[in-house]
This record gives structure tokens, sequence and C-alpha cells, in this order.
């Protein structure tokens, strides 16, 4: 019988646990926990490597997961989960989590860490109007907000965006900017009057990633391997703060299980499982359940739970939209192999856009694979790999996300056989949005037209989220009280992306993490008062 027992590893689940085990509750995590298997890690730049080894295990992979989006005979998925030492990140999610998607590809992670182990580690907080909505403060989150730029270590500053991305106390320094990214930051800060005018602000992103050392963490190395290694030290990840909290035996982790529903005994709740590594059906009893198993498993556990095959719960995301930039005086230059691999400058829209806030990252390409980019180019195959090699140092990447009310909600619903449906529409982002975006860049010096726009699939913005929406008056069976607690479920608390009632256009992970630790706060009250 264990107080509290947390169900999945994810950044909510180990936000939450953390705020426990600092609190001295031991809890229980179940979780199903897949790791990185045979490791093949390399130690040194990405490029220098390549030059001296056979990389190909590195980055095609003896089941050619590297090449994964070119054949067209399957769903393409996002290009970081594509190489070979990410495949546990997405390791049997077809089998243990079946969707069916109309309109809509959902990426779905049973790792230790869960969908974070490949993350970009954009860490951002809400700002007062961004959770209009929620039935919270500001205020109650930002202590946790901080406490979690100490234990994570963020880098970023003080600089345009601060009125989006709040206090800049504790950040380490901005991790150095690529030379295609330094040419648009350059562009801006000359005409920087003229775009704040306009509504349009760059500065830095704020990343879980180190630019000094911390914790016995060293700092980014500008390897490039950010698409290629998981568990590169200066990337934070869940599982780091897990792994340590399993070894100073803060809490009690039970991998290998993957829950399924809950019933009630009196006052205690009993969570029904399967032992995947012994093949058998398995009990835990407890006072205080917290569910984080991601939002769409999540609501899975709460259908099961229910035995609930009619009702359609509405499902966020954000809408994204990749914008490939090039600089033409760049072409053909020798590529930069030590840059950092992933965001390297924000984009705020601040009601630029259809009067709304939206938010882009301006990404680097020197870390992913060619193949990445070879079914976008329009010549013949030997001609496209010339043409990749000559236009790759000259190009960026800008990764917009829009509100998830730009696009209408989709909706989630379980069949009688276990398998998931998600249902959306195809409505997109509209042409005046991108047009104006496409007028940005070109001000900022690069060059983008509308159609090499990438419309990724719904689905691709994996910040799930709204499936068990919190509001101050809860009512019927799919929402929760501002605490995360399930309507009608007294001691059942939801503490991942479910609920959040509504998605701005900003990476969400920081905000469901400070959310997960408020929640754990009220948990651990509830317990003293007893
Ligand atoms: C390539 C990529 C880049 C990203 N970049 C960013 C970024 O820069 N910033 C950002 O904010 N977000 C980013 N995200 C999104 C972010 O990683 C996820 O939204 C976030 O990690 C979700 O965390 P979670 O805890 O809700 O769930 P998950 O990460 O999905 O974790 C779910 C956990 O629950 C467990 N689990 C699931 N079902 C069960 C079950 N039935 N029984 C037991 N255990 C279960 C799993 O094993 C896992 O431990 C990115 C995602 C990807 C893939």
């Amino acid at each position: 019988m264990f107080d509290v027992i947390i169900v999945g590893c994810g950044v909510a689940g180990v936000a939450s646990a953390y705020e426990f085990a600092s609190n001295g509750v031991r809890v229980c995590l179940l979780d199903v926990g897949y790791q990185s298997g045979e490791e093949k890690n390399i130690e040194e730049n990405f490029y220098a490597y390549g030059a001296q080894n056979d990389s190909f295990g590195l980055t095609i992979g003896c089941n050619f997961e590297g090449l994964y989006n070119l054949d067209a005979s399957h769903k393409p998925i996002p290009a970081k989960l594509c190489a070979p030492n990410m495949d546990f990140v997405i390791q049997k999610a077809g089998e243990l989590g079946p969707v069916r998607g109309k309109n809509f590809s959902a990426v779905q992670s049973f790792a230790k860490g869960g969908l974070a182990n490949a993350w970009g580690a954009g860490l951002y907080r809400y700002t007062e109007n961004e959770l209009d909505g929620f039935p919270l403060q500001l205020a109650e989150l930002n202590p946790y907000y901080d406490k979690l730029t100490g234990l994570i270590g963020i880098c970023g500053q003080e600089d345009d965006l601060a009125f989006s991305f709040g206090s800049a106390a504790d950040l380490q320094r901005p991790l150095r900017l690529s030379r295609n990214a330094a040419i648009l930051h350059r562009h801006y800060q000359r005409k920087r009057e003229k775009f704040n005018r306009q509504g349009v602000f760059v500065g830095r992103p704020r990343l879980g990633i180190l630019t000094e050392d911390k914790d016995g963490r060293a700092a980014c190395d500008y390897s490039n391997l950010e698409f290629w290694q998981a568990n590169l030290p200066y990337i934070y990840t869940p599982a780091m703060t897990l792994d340590q909290m399993i070894a100073d035996s803060q809490v009690d982790y039970r991998p290998n299980i993957l829950v399924t529903a809950w019933r009630r005994e009196k006052d205690d709740i009993v969570i029904h499982g399967k032992d995947l590594a012994e093949n058998r059906m398995v009990e835990f009893r407890c006072k205080y359940l917290v569910l984080a198993a991601g939002p769409i498993n999540t609501a899975k556990i709460v259908l099961q739970t229910k035995r609930d095959f009619q009702s359609r719960l509405s499902l966020l995301d954000n809408p994204c939209l990749i914008f490939p930039i090039i600089f033409p005086s760049q072409t053909g230059r020798a590529l930069e192999t030590d840059s950092f691999g992933l965001t390297q400058l924000n984009i705020i829209w601040d009601r630029a856009i259809q009067d709304r806030i939206v938010q882009g990252s301006i990404l680097e390409v020197t870390s992913p694979a060619r193949a990445e980019f070879f079914a976008s180019m329009p010549l013949a195959a030997r001609d496209n790999l010339r043409l990749i090699k000559y236009m790759l140092p000259a190009m960026l990447a800008l990764q917009v996300f829009f509100p998830a009310d730009m696009c209408s909600v989709n909706a989630l619903s379980l069949c009688s056989d276990g398998t998931l449906e998600i249902e959306a529409d195809d409505e997109r982002i509209d042409k005046q949005a991108i047009s104006k975006i496409i007028r940005t860049v070109r001000q900022l010096g690069g060059w983008c037209f509308p159609r090499i726009v990438v419309h990724n699939p719904k689905g691709y913005g994996i910040h799930y989220a709204g499936t068990l929406p919190m509001r101050s008056i809860p009512s019927g069976n799919y929402e929760c009280n501002p605490y995360g607690e399930l309507f009608g479920e007294p001691n059942v608390f939801v503490v991942d992306g479910s609920v959040f009632p509504r998605l701005p256009a900003k990476n969400y992970s920081f905000t469901v993490m400070a959310n997960a630790m408020r929640i754990a706060g009220y948990i651990i009250d509830k317990i003293r008062m007893n």
C-alpha cells in the first residue's frame, strides 16, 4: 500500500515526483519505462567522427531507421525520432498505445523520461495572459518555475523577448549563435525599432541546455550531436532527475508496468496493470493516484476505467509549420560543423498575426540527416544530393507554433477493442498568416516562399493537452478542479497537459512541470492534514 502512486515518468510525472521527494514524501512510480539499449554513443564532434569512422550505425541503423521518412509507404515521423539512438523513445508505441488517426498523427512514448528524451528542451514560462482561461494565477506557478530553473540549468538572457519569457534570474549565459543565426540576428538588430512597431520581436531562446558545467554535467561542446545521441549531458531530460531520485532511494520506481485502469475499494484506489516483463496482470493499492501518462494515455486510462466508448474528449495541439530559410550569399560555403544543432533564436509576433501571439523557433540544420531534406528537393536523385550539399550551409529552419484555437479542436475517443480514435478535420493555417511570416523572414535577410513551407501533419506540435481540463467549477466526468482532481473521483489527480484548458503558441512542457509540482504541493498538504 502506497500513499501516492504516480503513473508515467515523462516531464509531468518526474516533476511531481521531484516535488514529493523534496518534501520527504516517498512515492511509487509506475512506468513502462523503455530505455536506450546498446550504447552506440560517440564522444567527439559528429563530423570529425564521420570523417574517421563508418557512421552507418549512428545515422542509418541496422533497421534503416534513419531513412524512415524516405519511405512513402508509412507516415513520416519527426526527424529526430528517426535516429537509431532515439528509437527507444517511441519503442512499441503503436503496439501498447494503438491509435487510429483521422487526419491526426499521434506521437507517443513509453520510455523512461518519455518524449523529452528527444526534445529540444525549449522551456518557457507562460505569461498571465497565456494563463487566461486557466483557474490559477501566474503567482502560483512562479515558485515552481524558479525551483525548476535551479534544478535543470536553463540558458537564455534578458532581451526583447523578456515580455513573454519572464524572469531571467539564475539563467546560464545563452549559447553561441551559429553563422546563419548571427546574420539573421544582425538584420533584426539593425531594424529593431521598425520590427517592434510591426509587433515582431527576436531574441535568445530559453533552453534546458547547459552552457556552464552543472552538478557533474558538462556544458554544451558544440559537437552537433543533438539529433543523434540520447543522454547528452548538456541537454536536460527528466530521466536525469528520475535516475538521481532512484539512486538516492527517494522514489520506488517500478518499470515494465502498463497501467490500464483503477477501481475503488473503500478509501483505497486499486490500480490495474500488466507487467510486460512477466506477462501477467498486476494490482497496486494507494490513497492518492496521480496520472501523468501524457494526455493521450492518461485520457485512455480514464476512459478505460469508466468503460466509456461513447464520449469524445477534446484534444488540443499547437498547429505547426516549418519555413525553410535560405541565405543566398552563404550558398556553397563550407558547412559549419561546430554549431549547436537545435534552437538558435525565437521570434514572437505579438498580436501581429490575426491579432494573436504566435511563436517561432529558428533552428540550425547542421545536425539533422541530409535524408530529411532529400524528398523536398526538386531535382533527380544525384542532383538533389549535390543541391543539398550546396544549400545546407546556407539554410536555417523556422518552426512556427500557432495557438491551438487557430484551428478546430481534435476529438479523442476509446473504441471497445482498446484502440483510441483521434479525429481532426483538415482545416489549415490560412494563407495570410503564412504570407506575414514569409514577409518577416525576408525582412530578416532570408529567402523563403510559400511553396517550400512544410505543413506538418496535425499532431506534430507534440504539445498534447485539454482532454481533462481544469475548471473553477468542474462538471461532468472529464473535467478537473483547479488542483487537477478529477470530477467525481476524490484523490485521483491529473498532472500532465491533459488539464490545460487552452494552449497558447508556446512550448508548454515547462508549464506542465511547474503545474505538476503545484498539484503535488496540494496533495502533500492534504497528506499532512490527515
Ligand atoms: C522531437 C521533439 C522535440 C520536442 N521539443 C520540445 C521543446 O523544445 N519544448 C517543449 O516544451 N516540448 C517539446 N517536445 C514535447 C515534449 O517532449 C512533450 O510534450 C512532453 O515531454 C510530454 O511529457 P508528458 O510527461 O506529458 O508525457 P510523455 O513524455 O509522453 O511521457 C509519458 C510517460 O508515461 C508512461 N506511460 C504512458 N502510458 C502509460 C501506461 N498506460 N502505464 C504506465 N506508464 C505509461 C511512459 O512510459 C512515459 O514515461 C518535443 C517533443 C519531441 C518528440
